[in-house]
């Protein structure tokens, strides 16, 4: 019998952000332990160490946006601030021995299956190593974009991305050009207005936008969580179930969304006096089509006198000024683009090679079949696992615990290959295709299919590769346990070529 070759490690985990440091911590609970997470920054925490803006926070509230195995009493509000967050998950990652498995600076360069000896070959900035099984926790809003506008590379001025804010730049007395309102945008807005000198928000599509039930978490809840910690899996569960309620707006009759949305007008109506001002605020679209966000004080920073709303189309970027389609000059020194992430192509994708040398990113762009099985496998990609994969996003509840969802699934593949002596599990095509399907299928109806607008969930051939378009307990349930029965398993290098077990 052949030598069996012996990974470097059994499980290379890239990215350190909810996903990784759930999976790592979930491998260990569940005795995997040879585990290295690959992080190309210099600390843990991915989009809570990376969105550091004026306003950062998260808009599920912290009960939720958490892991369900490690509750924070702590809370100090209902939505918590970034820098809340992010030592949320250092403490989490140092008490479950994740912090000391990650290689910090370490950029995954390319991931390579090796389909001989059954391993991945992964390069990264600092070395390469191989591992039996690879995980991709790159996460789905980690990589900022800057539309290429043109004359951008032209500005004489301060440019940066909210999620690389530049706290270097002092923003007092400055003339700021804000590129986008989004859900970073609406944060910030209301925190740098009172400090600049003007203000120009360019908006190309109105977001609806509710108003935010934020409060400070009282002594007696926290005393409450502390010493009685069933209050808080019961505060998490009315706020999981609550939440749950809004995908039937989202994804089973849009319609519903109509009652949400003289919600959202009341709120205009209520903030914004100038009519002009509050028909360029109103949406066209049905509410969910795009995210939905939340904020008491946005609108009212638009209408402060340094404020000022531009929703005509940039064309162009000159040395201290932004031109837009009406033949406008809006002068500018600082340009902060809230312009959101490359989402829809998937950037980790690039960079990892299947069994026939191909990337994933090109497996998953070749048509028909564009879904991973479950969101997480994919054929011709074995013993490969994408956290926050195609079709794992949600408009209307905890990513988290999406996440957590593929991060059981996972760690039951792991344990039934190693229950049974396997080394290579490859979602077969016919289960991708079935799963492509049904996703398909029930993405027809939803909101972001037939709300009549162009958000960043559709690809460029306007398919939803981003959502779920589901319940997320139906994805919870659906992921609950390894299915075998979708997979070939087989056993390495002896045995590739034969399915060993079921
Ligand atoms: C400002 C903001 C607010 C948000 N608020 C909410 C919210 O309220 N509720 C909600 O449900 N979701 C929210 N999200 C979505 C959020 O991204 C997810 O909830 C979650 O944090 C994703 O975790 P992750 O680990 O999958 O990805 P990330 O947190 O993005 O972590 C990915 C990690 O992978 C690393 N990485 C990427 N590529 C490589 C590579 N090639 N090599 C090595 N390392 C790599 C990155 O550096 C990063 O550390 C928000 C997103 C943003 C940007």
């Amino acid at each position: 019998m052949p030598d069996v070759p012996v990974p470097d490690v059994t499980v290379a985990i890239i990215g350190s952000g909810f996903g990784g440091i759930g999976m790592a911590a979930r491998l260990k609970r569940a005795g995997i332990t040879d585990v290295v997470l690959l992080e190309r920054a210099a600390d843990l925490g991915g989009t809570w160490r990376d969105n550091t803006y004026p306003g950062a926070a998260c808009d599920v509230p912290s009960h939720l946006y958490s892991f369900s195995f490690a509750p924070n009493p702590g809370w100090t509000r209902s939505f918590s601030p970034q820098p809340e967050i992010w030592a949320y998950l250092r403490r989490v990652a140092a008490a479950e021995g994740v912090t000391e498995r990650i290689r910090f600076g370490a950029e995954v360069t390319a991931a390579r299956w090796d389909p001989a000896t059954c391993l991945w070959h992964v390069a990264t900035s600092t070395g390469t190593l191989t591992a039996r099984f690879l995980i991709s926790a790159t996460g789905p809003l980690s990589d900022p974009l800057i539309p290429a506008i043109p004359g951008l590379d032209t500005f004489a001025g301060t440019v940066f991305h909210s999620a690389a804010w530049d706290h270097d730049h002092d923003l007092t007395g400055r003339n700021v050009a804000v590129i986008g309102t989004g859900a970073s945008a609406i944060q910030f807005v209301p925190r740098i207005q009172p400090l600049v000198g003007r203000l120009t928000v360019f908006q190309r599509t109105p977001p609806w936008i509710i108003p935010r039930h934020d409060r400070r978490i009282s002594r007696l809840e926290h005393w409450l969580f502390r010493h009685a910690p069933v209050t808080q899996r019961i505060a998490r569960a009315g706020i999981y179930w609550g939440r749950e309620s809004y995908a039937l707006g989202f994804v089973k009759n849009p319609g519903i969304m109509r009652r949400a949305e003289a919600l959202a007008l009341g709120h205009l109506h209520r903030q914004v006096a100038d009519p002009d001002l509050r028909t360029r605020l109103t949406p066209s679209y049905r509410m969910g089509c795009k995210r939905i966000l939340i904020a008491n004080d946005y609108y009212p920073a638009l209408t402060q006198p340094n404020v000022s709303l531009v929703t005509d189309g940039i064309t162009e970027i000159r040395e201290k000024s932004v031109l837009t389609s009406d033949g406008t000059s809006h002068d500018a020194d600082t340009l902060v683009f809230g312009t959101g992430f490359h989402v829809s192509d998937f950037p980790a994708a690039h960079r990892i090679f299947g069994a026939d040398g191909m990337s994933l990113a090109d497996r998953w762009s070749a048509k028909p079949v564009r879904t991973a099985f479950r969101g997480t496998t994919t054929p011709g990609f074995p013993n490969l696992f994408v956290l926050t994969g195609p079709n794992t996003g949600l408009g209307h509840n905890s990513q988290v615990f999406m996440i957590e969802a593929q991060i059981r699934y996972v760690v039951s593949a792991l344990a039934h290959a190693a229950g049974h002596g396997i080394d290579r599990v490859e979602a077969r095509p016919g289960a991708q295709a079935a799963y492509d399907r049904m996703v398909q299928r029930k993405m027809r109806p939803t909101v972001w299919m037939t709300g009549g607008c162009k958000s960043w969930y559709l690809d460029a051939d306007g398919r939803n590769v981003s959502l779920w378009p589901d319940f997320t307990w139906v994805y919870a349930w659906q992921t609950r346990r390894f299915d075998p029965a979708n997979y070939d398993l087989a056993r390495s290098p002896a045995d590739v070529s034969g399915a060993v077990a079921r």
